[in-house]
């Protein structure tokens, strides 16, 4: 079935085409000038010393625990609503995941009292993820980080360019890590960004990213260097100059389709404030933000409930997700001990509805109009 209104669109234009097509003809295409591009944009925006783009934001966070030297004995705290990429990072490493619930049904951001409620001395690091693009409370979990000594990871998967409190996400944690999966803000099909200020993590992600080799293809071709060494054992975690060139055009697209979806929202707002069986995450937030997607959550709901909401959505035509599916729940983490009561419930109840920066207040009023209908019959 295709949906009369989609879950999002990509923003692709001809300045995608013609930038791609220069590059092939540059006949670079592996990693080189274009992904050092992409990094120094991100690196300015956000004023970090380091990045390194990589083929997606689970390397990067793999690239992470490596940097960090986590691995067997140690615990990492991560949130359970999120994508499982999050988790699954520190078991690649032999740690432990220690979920964390999130602060509320209007708050879908990790819970710092249960972050402090979870550190044992095992301890090792946290990993916020900034749910749709809106900041987790930084300056809490910063906070603890110094207080037991530990590391932050932020996942600003959802959010290049958001911000909290006038930083940057992704420019508050010791690392971070940013995807450019399709139906992410920044969208070149795959890839993503590895984040630092600190000059000793860098080197090992960038050693890491590229099999541990010394040296990179793009240097030797250069003439820079004609040998290289294997140091550590590493990975082929590159991101190719194609998609790169493809994110340094949509890197400059960011900020008018921010303002966009900042209008989408604002109409979703005032449509579906009225209607007393749903919440709005965020409501209130007042940072500059991505709106990577639009969450609600039903009231005094259940699953059955909320399914039979998102039947009607997909019966008139509106295609609709849900965000996410906790991790804790899944076959490789499921464990009876886990205490989440918050994500339990904004799981089985939270529907995604379509955001993107096209998005029309017909379409919104249709959509709108639509879980009215489902109420009222
Ligand atoms: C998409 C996503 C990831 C994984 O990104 P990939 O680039 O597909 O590896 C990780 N964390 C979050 C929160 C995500 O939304």
């Amino acid at each position: 079935m295709s949906f009369k209104i989609p879950l999002f669109k990509l923003n692709f234009d001809e300045q995608e085409e013609n930038a791609v097509v220069a590059t092939l003809r540059s006949k670079w295409i592996s990693t080189g000038p274009k992904c050092k591009e992409l990094e120094n944009l991100f690196c300015d925006s956000l004023t970090r010393k380091y990045g390194l783009t990589v083929s997606s934001a689970t390397s990067a966070l793999h690239l992470a625990m490596k940097t960090l030297k986590i691995g067997p004995g140690d615990e990492v705290i991560v949130p359970s609503l999120t994508f499982a990429a999050t988790a699954n990072c520190v078991k690649y490493v032999g740690a432990k995941v220690v979920f964390a619930d999130v602060v509320s049904y209007d708050n879908l951001n990790i819970d710092p009292d249960d972050i402090e409620r979870k550190i044992t001395e095992n301890t090792k690091a946290i990993i916020p993820v900034h749910y749709g693009g809106f900041p987790c409370n930084m300056d809490r979990i910063m906070q603890i980080a110094e207080k037991y000594n530990l590391k932050v990871v932020e996942d600003a998967s959802h959010g290049p360019l958001s911000e909290y409190k006038g930083q940057k996400l992704g420019a508050i944690g010791h690392i971070s890590c940013f995807s450019f999966f399709s139906n992410k803000n920044l969208s070149p099909g795959e890839g993503g960004m590895f984040i630092t200020n600190n000059e000793e993590y860098f080197n090992t992600a960038k050693l890491l990213r590229s099999h541990g080799m010394t040296t990179m293809s793009y240097e030797r071709a250069k003439g820079h260097a004609t040998v290289y060494d294997i140091q550590s054992l590493g990975y082929n975690y590159r991101l190719d100059d194609i998609r790169a060139t493809i994110g340094i055009v949509q890197f400059g697209k960011l900020k008018e389709d921010y303002a966009k979806r900042e209008n989408v929202r604002k109409q979703y707002i005032k449509e579906l404030s009225d209607i007393k069986e749903i919440i709005i995450p965020f409501k209130d937030n007042e940072e500059y933000v991505s709106n990577y997607i639009m969450p609600i959550v039903l009231k005094d709901s259940s699953p059955e409930n909320r399914d039979a909401l998102r039947e009607h959505l997909h019966k008139n035509g509106i295609q609709t997700s849900v965000h996410y599916p906790s991790v804790h729940k899944f076959s490789i983490y499921h464990e009876k001990n886990n205490h989440l009561p918050i994500t339990d419930y904004v799981v089985d109840n939270e529907i995604t509805l379509p955001m993107f920066g096209d998005l029309t207040n017909d379409d919104i009023h249709l959509i709108v109009n639509t879980i009215k209908s489902f109420y009222t019959n």
